[in-house]
């Protein structure tokens, strides 16, 4: 069957690969349609994976598809089912996974695609427990947002910075994949949001997802114009993934007792901070990465009540490489996906 693989930094092939074999007791065997594309990939395609790898590495963090096979003892899925697929190998033992913190595994084997073999390939044997069933009326295109994209956003916004109707959140890059998501889910429960861009087409696109208001951070410091807005009071939310070039604005833009959340850095990796204004400003920073299982079930149940993933584009799985060049460029509105 075929499968993309990275070989060395920025070098992706299509290749032949064996079938996964038949899947064993507690495992089901998925014939994989769609793949997210992530900054995740782009790290990974840059070769700047921080745990060892052993290449080729099969790529792609987060995948949907159909049950090609079950093996014994899986209950509540059938062959054909539609179904998104977490993107960790949790150990399902520990304590963490217990309690479903799945993304706080004590014994966690790898993210899928980025320190092991991921879902670029037509077939993939996996535990049950980590396949999660797709609601009808969702697209694999759109299910394969679920498992990152929406699942990383739920869990920022919703487990981690607690943001409630009504409150003010600072949305960064809101025409990324999880900003343009963020958008969305902060919305849909009445909050106030301020969002950057990086031009006037995608601040247009912004509006129209329901953002209040749009700040061009090239035209503008967007910290300045949230203080403004605000009439000087700061948002209650932050929500971060872009790292030194925005940190210190992002904290200027919190109010006294604000929640500031990231769960990434494409700006680079190391920041300075002002730690009286941390603790004078009684600020709460909380890193996030991944999300629990039922993060992706809440963002199905989401996306079948009628809140679509926004889609850049959908690209055959040949031309990967275009799509993460798109993602690295900045070039994009939404979510690019692969398809096979
Ligand atoms: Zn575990």
């Amino acid at each position: 069957m075929q499968a993309l693989q990275i070989f060395g930094d920025r070098d992706l092939r299509l290749t032949e690969v064996a079938p996964p074999p038949p899947p064993g007791p507690g495992e089901v065997q998925v014939r994989v349609r769609a793949v997210g594309l992530n900054f995740i990939d782009v790290w990974g395609f840059r070769g700047m994976a921080f745990a060892k790898r052993k290449l080729p590495l099969t790529v792609g963090a987060e995948a949907a598809g159909e049950v090609a096979a079950l093996g014994e003892g899986v209950e509540g899925l059938a062959v054909g089912d539609p179904v998104a697929l977490y993107g960790a190998m949790t150990c399902g033992r520990c304590r963490a996974c217990r309690e479903g913190r799945d993304n706080l595994c004590e014994e966690v084997g790898g993210v899928m695609g980025f320190h092991i073999d991921g879902f670029a390939r037509e077939r993939v044997t996996m535990p049950a427990r980590l396949v999660v069933r797709v609601p009808a009326g969702v697209a694999p295109e759109q299910a394969a947002c679920a498992p990152v994209a929406f699942g990383t956003v739920q869990h920022m916004l919703f487990d981690n910075a607690r943001l409630e109707p009504g409150e003010t959140v600072l949305v960064h890059a809101g025409g990324s994949g999880i900003g343009t998501t963020a958008i969305k889910m902060a919305k849909a429960i009445g909050c106030t949001v301020f969002t950057t861009v990086g031009d006037d087409a995608k601040g247009e696109k912004a509006r129209r997802l329901g953002a209040d208001h749009v700040i061009n951070y090239r035209t503008e410091r967007f910290e300045g114009e949230v203080r403004r807005l605000t009439k000087r009071r700061g948002v209650d939310v932050v929500f971060e993934h872009v790292g030194p070039e925005t940190w210190n604005g992002s904290l200027l833009c919190l109010k006294r007792g604000g929640r500031l959340v990231t769960c990434g850095s494409t700006s680079g990796v190391s920041a300075t901070m002002n730690l009286m204004q941390l603790f004078q400003q009684q600020y709460r920073i909380t890193g996030s990465f991944g999300c629990r299982i039922e993060n992706i079930r809440q963002s199905l149940d989401k996306m079948a009540a009628g809140m679509s993933p926004v889609i850049d584009t959908v690209l055959p799985l040949h031309a990967f490489a275009e799509g993460l060049a798109r993602l690295e460029s900045r070039q994009v509105f939404g979510k690019i996906i692969a398809t096979l």
